[in-house]
């Protein structure tokens, strides 16, 4: 499977982006939310791909708020965020942030809003298993 790889600012923490979707038929889309208001990332995912996030020990942040019912992924040294990460019926699933991460062909396509704050956190949970990427958390030296 193709892989988009990316990283932090400071390459302690590495993304990896595993996907059998056509480059120029990949999906980009921003979020309304008041994290994603003020951090402005450009997610996308794929449920069919794979998502792995490679860190040095301790490069690792995660943050919640609203629901938390996702976790907000940064790097705990250069501050970069570059996705989500949540607990479904189907196993860890992410979106990547492809412009944190800067997954070079991707972050340059032209993103759709998405807004879903109207959302309870069933449908939210939902959508999540059957629309994100499964997905990967490793340490490495
Ligand atoms: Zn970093």
């Amino acid at each position: 499977m193709p892989v988009h790889k990316g990283r932090c600012h400071c390459g302690d923490v590495r993304v990896e982006f595993a996907t059998d979707t056509d480059t120029d038929r990949i999906a980009v889309r921003t979020c309304g939310c008041t994290f994603c208001q003020r951090t402005r990332p450009v997610y996308t995912s794929d449920p069919n791909g794979l998502v792995t996030y490679r860190h040095k020990p301790g490069a690792l942040r995660t943050y919640r708020f609203g629901h938390e019912s996702a976790e907000f992924v940064s790097c705990a040294r250069c501050g970069v965020y570059l996705g989500a990460v949540t607990e479904t019926s189907n196993g860890l699933r992410s979106v990547v942030n492809v412009a944190g991460a800067l997954l070079k062909e991707l972050a340059e396509k032209t993103a759709t809003p998405m807004d879903f704050d109207d959302e309870d956190a069933e449908t939210r949970n939902a959508r999540r298993a059957k629309n994100w990427t499964p997905a990967q958390i490793e340490e490495i030296a």
